[in-house]
């Protein structure tokens, strides 16, 4: 140990990052499931299984308990009896995608509990998790949602893969998970939940910073909205005489584009992600037309009036007829605050390794630390997507910022674990 007095307080408390295994790891993790410059790791399959069981070889190594619970969610428990912060991401990928979306944080999180383990800092530990599922193959962030008792087992047994059908049960049976027991999250245990992330847009880049400090994730709201009309002869029904649905799918559509901008907030977003019409072909009027619709914005009180506006405007379309519009909610997560004192600690980690390139920002995209933010304080920290890609085998982040990130990562643990 060097003689404290002669070095600078902030490099002696510093954690030094080992780069080069992080790097290794990240490497070891882009052959599973390689795909052209990405990867290809859809929950439960046979890759996506790998690279659970390669997360548990690593954290046995570290002398931890570890467990791949009963919807294959990887926990490795430290066995230090002090005080433990909750570390982790997502290991499955979207089909055919990026290398580092999920991975970056389990490597991060795997470094930390490398760091605490061999520095003396035993006194105080993280658990490492995998939450299985946050690429919603078969649900919505399954993984985290069973780990804060949000999901029933009901629910367990409805879900179904959104690309074959295959039921989730079946899927977990495959991997022999079938009875393994759900766990859930033992709050007293932390002091908080701490995800790392790639930003998966460009606002990094765009303003030179290395480093985004979350400051909330949005909430995503989900609507299915289907006009019902009269299917028909393309070229002999008059059009005076017609219940075109989609048509009257359309008028509606551009109610939104029209009142949308005039109540949003200044982040919000609102897309249409599939538009269907029945029976669609060319020479026949579309009896029922559907659209999945779907707004997000970091706070309630504007999804709360957005969801209004957008039954106003249905209603309005309703009463002008000639077709029944109706709406129905798919889903919703709502938005969650990140935890202020974690913030600054995360801040001051970046300012120690990236001094004036660090910015607090919302989160557009979803993350398990939203859902674990229902029962622990809960904090993210980006690194940049170069150009902004995500969701596609291109997406990449250059090593010098993955391995900056690390560093402020793991001081940003120590200074959150020994404030
Ligand atoms: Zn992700």
């Amino acid at each position: 140990m060097p003689d404290s007095s002669s070095v600078p307080e902030v490099l002696f408390l510093m954690p030094q990052v080992n780069v080069k295994r992080v790097l290794d790891d990240l490497y070891t993790l882009r052959e599973i499931g390689k795909y052209k410059t990405g990867v290809h790791r859809p929950t439960l399959s046979d890759d996506d299984m790998k690279t659970r069981y390669w997360l548990r070889e690593e954290l046995l190594k570290l002398g931890y308990d570890v467990h791949i619970d009963g919807v294959a969610n990887v926990i490795g428990y430290s066995p230090t009896p002090g005080k433990k912060l909750l570390c982790g991401s997502h290991l499955e990928t979207q089909n055919h995608a990026g290398w580092l979306d999920g991975a970056l944080g389990i490597v991060y999180a795997l470094e930390a509990a490398r760091y605490l383990t061999e520095s003396n800092k035993a006194d105080v530990g993280v658990d490492v998790m995998a939450f299985a599922d946050e690429e919603g193959h078969f649900g919505e962030l399954i993984g985290s949602n069973s780990l804060v008792g949000n999901l029933t087992d009901e629910m367990l047994d409805k879900a179904r893969n959104r690309t074959d059908g295959t039921p989730l049960r079946e899927a977990l049976a495959r991997v022999g998970l079938a009875t393994a027991p759900r766990t859930l999250i033992d709050r007293e245990r932390y002091v908080g939940m701490f995800e790392a992330h790639i930003e998966q847009g460009s606002s990094l880049e765009v303003d030179e910073n290395l480093i985004g400090i979350v400051t909330s994730i949005v909430g995503n709201w989900r609507f299915q909205i289907t006009a019902t009309g009269v299917q028909n002869h393309a070229g002999t029904t008059r059009m005076d005489m017609r219940k075109d649905a989609g048509a009257a799918l359309m008028r509606m559509y551009n109610q939104i584009e029209q009142q949308f901008p005039l109540h949003a907030g200044s982040k919000t977003v609102w897309t249409i992600g599939k538009i269907t019409l029945y029976p669609g072909a060319p020479s026949i009027v579309p009896g029922t037309a559907e659209m999945l619709f779907q707004f997000r914005d970091a706070d309630e009180n504007t999804l709360k009036h957005l969801k209004s506006v957008l039954e106003k405007i249905i209603q309005a379309e309703n009463h002008n007829g000639p077709c029944e519009i109706s709406i129905e909610m798919r889903g919703r997560s709502n938005p969650a605050s990140m935890d202020e004192k974690m913030l600054r600690e995360i801040e001051a980690a970046a300012e120690t390794s990236a001094s004036g390139k660090h910015v607090r920002m919302p989160s557009g995209a979803g993350h398990d630390a939203r859902t674990i933010a229902q029962i622990l304080p809960a904090a993210m920290m980006f690194i940049p997507s170069i150009g902004g890609i995500s969701h596609h085998y291109a997406e990449n982040t250059s090593d010098e910022d993955i391995a900056l990130g690390a560093q402020v990562y793991v001081d940003a643990v120590t200074r959150i674990l020994t404030p």
